[in-house]
Formats: C-alpha cells, structure tokens, sequence
C-alpha cells in the first residue's frame, strides 16, 4: 500500500512518500513489485470475506495486485531459471 486517492478531488497524496520502496529495493538488488493503492473498498471487501481480486482483472480495484501477481509469478521463474540445479524446486 503506498498512496491514497482522496475521494473528493481524485488528487494522489503520497503517504508514505513516493519512490522509497523503488530506491529501497533498487539499493537491496531485488525486484521491486509495484505500488498498491490504499482504498477504503478494498479494505472493506477483504473484511466482508470478499477480496477484492474477485471482482476480475477489469477492477481498477484489483488491477494493481493482479499486476503484482504477475510480478511475482516472473520473478519467481526468473529465480528458478537461474538457480543451481536442485537447489530450488517450484511445482
Ligand atoms: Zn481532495
């Protein structure tokens, strides 16, 4: 979670500041995996036992962590491609 959209005028407001968890994974040599708006709906569909990726890839709502999946699915064969033979195994 990394900004919020305020509901009245639609303007970003960084939170948490923007481009840390960029520069911090970039200084750690490790993937960085996207940024995912703090929204009130997804909180409240997570609560209700619906989460919000439910709602399909279409849902701005659930476009960012569907993106974010993917990520990690890549990174994840990115690590498996270029490990020792048997030193990691990934059905
Ligand atoms: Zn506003």
């Amino acid at each position: 979670m990394s900004y919020f959209v305020c509901p009245h005028c639609q303007h970003e407001i960084d939170i948490f500041s923007r481009g840390g968890a960029e520069k911090t994974a970039s200084q750690f040599q490790v993937a960085f995996l996207g940024n995912v708006q703090l929204d009130p709906d997804i909180r409240k569909s997570s609560d209700s036992g619906k989460p919000t990726v439910l709602e399909g890839e279409d849902s701005p709502h659930a476009k960012a962590l569907y993106e974010f999946a993917r990520r990690v699915i890549s990174r994840v064969a990115d690590i498996k491609a270029n490990a020792p033979e048997g030193v990691i195994q990934i059905q």
